[in-house]
């Protein structure tokens, strides 16, 4: 089966520079693809950046990247912002709000769409961006959780190209046979493929006792041992819902069913994932846990470009280990497993109620146990339904996380 077919149709020529939009510039995986763009500058331009708030942090990216748009979250951001640009003699065009998210992601001055917002925030550009035909890299892995066939669908009739920035998935997709048209690679195919081995690195917590692990704080859930990322991801590595909503991820990117999905604890993230074949043979991706790897795949793939991390020296690697996944200490993995297998608006609760938990538990207003009964609790009472348009989807969303508030409400009144 052919997946993520196509490249982003009316790109530049050979020779030509790319032009690309930066959603979530000033995150974690914003500011790794900035590293790797500055590398580049023969091959890139930065058409447009975008944040939240971090009003000081965008301005310093746009004096440096010199961006022709700029997009904050709120106008009182954006105001600051543009006094900021102005100040250094800028005339970047500043906006604000949900929609200049969307123009950015998918007008024809820009011919690659990073993805790196946090959450269902991200949703409606990444999906402009899809359907825009775009090269789309994919880090905003909630808005394929969410919207899941929507965004895969706009992807095909568009003729967008969809390429994993996840470690995972980035690794997965160059251990698949690529397919060829005409001489042109256009994505990957499972065809041949027995399992697809994610790997999880089993998070801070991999070997704490349930006790420890059930009244842990946010300062210890934050605390990731090979990788350093955005707070809420790193959250979901700790509770393993990072692995869940990447199996679901895996699912849509790679058409397979869970099924097909089997996650291996592998603490040194060395390998970022494995394919094995019908006929026993494995094949790997490994690398220094570092998002640059992934990010300069994606920019260039089918080419290859530097990304300025260090060659992999196996003298250094003592050795690598492999352990199951224990969902008896994390619970939240089988949630996911189970939310897929239910299909519809599922996953899409599944992310809701994650997302408001996450942020209470970040807020010091529930322990960390208390995350995943949120999220089962969420998805026991929710109306599942099928999950075909985006007023479904947005609909499923906003009512896990009033559910989902609820029971917070009641264990935060209870404690
Ligand atoms: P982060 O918190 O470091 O950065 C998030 C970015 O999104 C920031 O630029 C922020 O300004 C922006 N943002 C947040 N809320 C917003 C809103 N409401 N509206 C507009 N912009 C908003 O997060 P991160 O670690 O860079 O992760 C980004 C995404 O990439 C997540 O979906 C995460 O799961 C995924 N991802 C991250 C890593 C990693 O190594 N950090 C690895 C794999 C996947
Ligand atoms: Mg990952």
């Amino acid at each position: 089966m052919d997946r993520l077919s196509e490249d982003g149709g009316g790109g530049p020529g050979p020779g030509e520079r790319r032009a690309i939009t930066l959603l979530g510039s000033t995150g974690s995986i914003g500011k790794s693809t900035l590293d790797v763009v500055a590398r580049h500058p023969e091959r890139y331009t930065v058409h447009a950046l975008s944040a939240n708030t971090s009003v000081e942090t965008l301005a310093a990216q746009c004096i440096e990247h010199r961006p022709g748009r700029a997009v904050m979250r709120d106008a009182d951001s954006a105001t600051r912002l543009e006094a900021h640009l102005r100040a250094a003699g800028l005339d970047t065009r500043v906006d604000a709000g949900e929609a200049a998210l969307a123009e950015i992601a998918s007008e024809p001055g820009t011919d690659i769409v990073v993805a790196a917002i946090v959450g269902a925030a991200g949703l409606l550009s990444t999906l402009a961006a899809a359907a825009a035909g775009k090269r789309l890299l994919l880090a905003n892995k909630e808005a394929l959780v969410m919207s899941g066939r929507l965004l895969t669908g706009a992807v095909r009739d568009s003729g967008a190209l969809l390429m994993p920035l996840d470690s995972e998935h980035n690794a997965i997709f160059q251990s698949l046979p690529v397919v060829t048209e005409s001489g042109v690679s256009r994505g990957v195919t499972t065809s041949g493929v027995e399992k697809i081995l994610l790997t999880a690195s089993g998070g801070p917590f991999r070997e704490w006792t349930f006790e420890q692990i059930a009244v842990a704080s946010p300062q210890q859930a934050l605390a990731h041992p090979n990788w350093s990322m955005g707070p809420k991801i790193s959250v979901d590595s700790a509770t393993l819902m990072n692995k869940g909503l990447e199996v679901i991820e895996a699912c849509h990117l790679f058409d397979v069913a869970v099924d097909d999905i089997e996650v291996v604890v592998h603490p040194q993230s060395i390998i970022h994932s494995m394919v094995r074949y019908h006929d026993g043979s494995v094949i790997a991706q490994l690398g220094r846990p570092d998002m640059r790897t992934p990010i300069a795949h994606a920019l260039a793939w089918p080419e290859r470009i530097t990304s300025g991390v260090a060659p992999l020296d196996f003298r250094e690697v003592a050795g690598l280990h492999f352990e199951e996944p224990d969902t008896t200490r994390f619970p939240c993995l089988a949630l996911a497993f189970d939310a897929q297998r239910r299909g519809g608006t599922a996953p899409t609760v599944l992310n809701a109620a994650n997302e408001v938990a996450v942020e209470a538990f970040l807020a010091g207003r529930v322990a960390f146990m208390q995350l995943t009964e949120i999220v089962a609790d969420t998805l026991g009472r929710a109306k599942i339904t099928t999950a075909d348009d985006l007023t479904t989807i947005i609909a499923a969303d906003a009512d896990a996380r009033r559910l989902a508030g609820e029971r917070l409400a009641s264990i935060a009144g209870s404690s």
